[in-house]
């Protein structure tokens, strides 16, 4: 069973890694905890009435380069492809701004459910005050208050109520895995070695909830279905390249599978995000092989 994943997303200093941190305090485990990575986390687990899920803070992911606005749309874009719900934040004390409506505009091209929550809404005035948020067309914004906490749990009220029944989305036979590792220990080179030696390729299969490409094959009966590897599925966006976005990728192929390929490269060792991955795996309950490629 993978876990739904939830982004939030929103303009910088509207509190997001606030809320994110509000909604983590009540989880079950903390996944990341580990030096360099307790400053800014951008994922861990969290739960909300027996209803556990995994929370990005978009606002964590930054680009080498880019003005604000480039930064924004990266994170937004990060959303739609990963996340099962966006939670969008507005900040009731600036009012909407325009760059509020250029996320929104964003938000408006994916099928996934976006919840509008409005932040710093501290007491009833500001309550009261976020009506021109209705504006955005994402319907009936929430006030919240990352600060004092209100509203924070009619906010995970609305995202858990969006999950549906994503815990049962892959009820086949097939055994899912994926290929991980850091870019060049050579994913698709193994991808196509195992997909060049079976004989029938069952398909390519659009996913129910992600977008995902996943395929199919079958050896010696047994079905198997790779999941969305970066080896099959080339998107050549410019957040691709940032470590953080790497490690994300990662991870929603993980919540994807019942085994996780973990491809090391003998020439270069072992690296950190290795160590994230392994141990990002392990924690979820998967079954990991680590393959360690040119091995010459
Ligand atoms: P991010 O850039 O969206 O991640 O925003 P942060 O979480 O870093 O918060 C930006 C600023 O807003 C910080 O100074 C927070 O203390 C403040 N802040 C966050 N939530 C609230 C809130 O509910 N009420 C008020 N008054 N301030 C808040
Ligand atoms: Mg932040």
């Amino acid at each position: 069973m993978s876990l739904p994943i939830v982004a939030l997303v929103g303009r910088p200093n509207v509190g997001k890694s606030t809320i994110f941190n509000r909604i983590i305090n009540s989880r079950v485990a903390i996944v990341e905890d580990k030096a360099g990575v307790t400053r800014d986390r951008i994922y861990a687990r969290a739960e909300w009435m027996g209803h556990e899920f995994i929370l990005i803070d978009t606002g964590g992911i930054t680009l080498d380069s880019g003005e604000i606005e480039e930064q924004i749309k990266a994170q937004a874009e990060i959303a739609i492809d990963e996340a099962d719900v966006i939670v969008m934040l507005g900040d009731v004390t600036q009012h909407m701004t325009n760059m509020d409506e250029t996320i929104a505009k964003m938000l408006y091209r994916t099928k996934k459910p976006v919840i509008l929550a409005v932040n710093k809404a501290d007491n009833p005035e500001q309550r009261t005050d976020i009506y021109d948020f209705y504006s955005l067309g994402l319907g009936d914004p929430i006030p919240v208050s990352g600060s004092h906490g209100t509203g924070v749990g009619d906010l995970l009220d609305a995202i858990v109520g969006e999950f549906g029944d994503k815990a049962n989305q892959h009820e086949d036979d097939s055994i899912r895995f994926s290929v991980i590792g850091r870019p060049n220990v050579g994913k698709s080179s193994l991808v196509n070695a195992i997909l060049g030696e079976q004989r029938v390729i069952v398909s390519n299969i659009e996913g129910t909830t992600r977008d995902a490409i996943d395929t199919t094959f079958t050896n010696n009966g047994q079905k198997y279905t790779i999941v969305d590897t970066a080896g099959i599925r080339r998107r050549g966006k410019v957040y691709e390249k940032t470590e953080k976005y790497s490690v994300l990728r990662a991870i929603s192929a993980i919540e994807e599978s019942d085994i996780t390929l973990l491809v090391l490269d003998a020439s270069t060792g072992i690296r950190e995000q290795d160590k994230h991955v392994a141990g990002y795996a392990h924690d979820a309950g998967r079954g990991v092989i680590i393959v360690v490629n040119k091995w010459d």
